[in-house]
């Protein structure tokens, strides 16, 4: 128990600290080459070529062309062409992938029409091509935000559109039985941000507890699951749950990050589960690396021994 506390203390000071300019300069300066390991390739070429890998040990994948907090809406516009590409590559290289994007790499925090428009766009492209785009969730300023635009996206009949939902939130629970009910597909995660005490659990214990609910209740809905998470407890759980309540094994998948518990991931496809990789690619990785640092000190310590080299 008191390891777990030591963990929570470490990925809130972390996600602290890496808003710190120095810090930024610091990790862009030494941890560019350990970020190789989270990245899949700098360009598309490459990260298609890694989903072409993966595909052949029986793993899915969902592209993300990084990039996120943009501070100027003709950024906006060239990711929005950047995933028409990305769409384009996946259809024209036959590899077994759907995109998955953020909300603010499109412009929500700037423009929130802007926004929709240019998320339209891409799952309009993604539509032609019999593909699928997730929306990333990010922190809470913009939860309201992200849910609006896939349920205006779904009345659109836009449905090959799905976002995420953060088991760390209170207000959980009624956001997934909603899109249960308007039939969004959900991927399912604990959380990656630092939200404050009054809207969500801080307890390890806790976000746990609801993180099993609500796969719970998508797979007593018979609502195909995304389990996104390396925590072996979830995975165990949710074998032995769908095992127990007879629920097949094409109705939900497990959802890993490119360079995480690779061997894990083969393992479960190998055993006959649906197993998608999350690959992530592009120059803008500094946000989503400290992320992940701030997930697992190991991969903290690993930084601090190559800054003597
Ligand atoms: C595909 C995918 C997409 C995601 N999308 C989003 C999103 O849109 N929005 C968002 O907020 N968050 C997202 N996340 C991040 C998520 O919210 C969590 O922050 C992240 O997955 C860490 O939680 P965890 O359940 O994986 O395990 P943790 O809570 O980090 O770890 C729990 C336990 O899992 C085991 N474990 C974890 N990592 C490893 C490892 N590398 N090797 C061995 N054992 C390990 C250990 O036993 C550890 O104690 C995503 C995660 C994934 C996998």
């Amino acid at each position: 128990m008191p390891m777990k506390i030591g963990n929570e203390l470490y990925r809130k000071t972390l996600l602290t600290v890496s808003g710190n300019p120095l810090v930024e300069k610091l990790t862009l300066r030494y941890g560019k080459s350990l970020a190789r390991k989270f990245i899949a390739s700098s360009d598309l070429e490459g990260a298609l070529q890694e989903v072409k890998q993966l595909n052949a040990k029986g793993i899915m994948a969902t592209l993300d062309h990084l990039g996120e907090g943009i501070t100027g809406l003709e950024q906006a516009a060239s990711y929005r062409n950047e995933y028409i590409r990305l769409i384009e590559g996946i259809s024209k290289s036959g590899v077994n992938s759907n995109v998955s994007l953020k909300p603010t790499q499109m412009g929500l925090s700037l423009n929130k029409e802007v926004c929709y428009e240019h998320i339209r766009a891409v799952v309009r492209e993604a539509k032609y091509h019999r593909n699928f785009v997730r929306i990333d969730m990010e922190d809470s300023p913009y939860t309201d935000a992200t849910l609006e635009i896939v349920k205006k996206l779904h009345k659109e009949q836009l449905t090959n559109v799905g976002t995420v939902i953060q088991s760390y939130l209170f207000r959980t629970e009624q956001d997934v039985q909603d899109c249960i009910q308007q039939g969004i597909s959900l991927r399912l995660v604990k959380g990656a941000y630092k939200e404050p005490a009054s809207i969500a659990y801080q307890n390890a214990k806790d976000v746990l507890w609801q993180y099993k609910r609500i796969i719970q209740m998508h797979l007593d809905h018979n609502v195909y699951t995304a389990i996104a998470s390396h925590d072996d407890k979830i995975i165990k759980w949710t074998k032995q749950y769908a095992l127990e309540h007879e629920v097949p094994k094409d109705r939900f998948e497990f959802q890993m990050l490119y360079g995480l518990r690779m061997q894990e991931q083969a393992k479960l496809a190998e055993e006959g589960y649906r197993v998608r990789c999350y690959v992530p690619y592009g120059t803008m990785w500094y946000p989503y690396y400290t992320r992940r640092l701030a997930e697992k000190p190991a991969n903290l310590m690993m930084v601090l021994k190559n800054m003597g080299r």
